[in-house]
């Protein structure tokens, strides 16, 4: 079988195959879940699937975000991340970093994908200083889920615990690819 047997998650590097597939009819989910549903209780089921799915699970055997997306570092966090690495602002600017184009976004990128901080072992280089926007990814206990959805649906081709939520939530609400929206 193609999933984690202890969590039935599919298997990372199965995910872009199973997101391609779905991709139909997840787009016609998130217009019926605009219309149909409330988005109180959107961020509730999101809420519960994020805590039961995460629980347990081993992100350092995934790493996908981190290999599918370079690192975004904020302007304002470079002083700090450079002292954890023991360099200099410049050092640490030099060896990791580059401009993030086309945003307005105050923040670095990291000059490779994967991101120049994951490590062999799945552990990232900036430890527990690593940005919020890593922590937070795939933002699927945070509010306003509703207005998000799109991106979240991208997330599901990277992330195998984004995936199998937005399967279960088809489940609970009962829809299938031939539901009408
Ligand atoms: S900064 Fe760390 S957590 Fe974020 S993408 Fe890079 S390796 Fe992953
Ligand atoms: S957050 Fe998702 S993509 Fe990132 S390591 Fe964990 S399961 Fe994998």
């Amino acid at each position: 079988m193609l999933f984690y047997r202890s969590r039935n998650m599919l298997r990372p590097g199965k995910l872009p195959f199973y997101a391609k597939k779905n991709e139909k009819t997840n787009l016609r989910f998130r217009t019926w879940l605009k219309i149909h549903t409330d988005p109180k209780e959107l961020d509730e089921k999101f809420l519960r699937l994020h805590q039961e799915l995460f629980a347990g699970y081993d992100c350092s055997r995934c790493r996908n975000c981190c290999k599918h997306y370079c690192g975004t570092i904020p302007v304002d966090e470079v002083e700090k991340d450079a002292a954890v690495l023991g360099l200099t602002e410049t050092e640490f600017r030099t060896k990791y970093l580059k401009e993030k184009p086309d945003t307005d976004e105050q923040a670095y990128q990291t000059k490779n994908m994967p991101c120049d901080f994951l490590q062999e072992d799945g552990t990232c280089l900036l430890g527990d200083y690593k940005p919020d926007s890593c922590k937070k990814y795939p933002y699927t206990d945070q509010p306003d889920r509703m207005g998000s959805l799109l991106s979240f649906l991208e997330s599901t081709s990277v992330c195998p615990v984004a995936y199998e939520i937005i399967e279960r939530l088809k489940k609970e609400y009962g829809f299938t690819s031939i539901t009408p929206v």
